[in-house]
């Protein structure tokens, strides 16, 4: 049963970043190519599988060295796109719109 698991995961993530990256999507600059942020808030006091805990985001908003990137400042980068919690609400909705249109 691992195995099936294992396989929703990668289709989980696979739809993800099939949204494009969030931050540009919610400023207006349309679907940029995206990849796998794994979030970090809450984690800890919840053990759950994180691979669906994921938000899409480009290089630019994800690990640029400038102040852009999640990595080099969360603070500020939370303050200006909204935080991973609410972000990751948003994620998990697209993901269903997308599925939904699938069928
Ligand atoms: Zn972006
Ligand atoms: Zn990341």
């Amino acid at each position: 049963m691992i195995k099936s698991k294992t396989k929703e995961e990668r289709q989980w993530l696979s739809d993800v970043a099939e949204l494009g990256c969030i931050c540009c999507r919610n400023m207006g600059l349309g679907a940029s190519r995206a990849e796998i942020h794994h979030v970090r808030t809450g984690q800890g006091m919840a053990q759950r599988a994180s691979h669906t805990e994921v938000l899409p985001l480009c290089p630019p908003h994800h690990r640029a060295c400038y102040e852009t990137g999640f990595h080099a400042s969360p603070k500020s980068w939370q303050e200006i796109h909204g935080s991973e919690i609410e972000l990751l609400e948003q994620t998990k909705q697209e993901v269903m719109e997308l599925r939904a249109c699938r069928v």
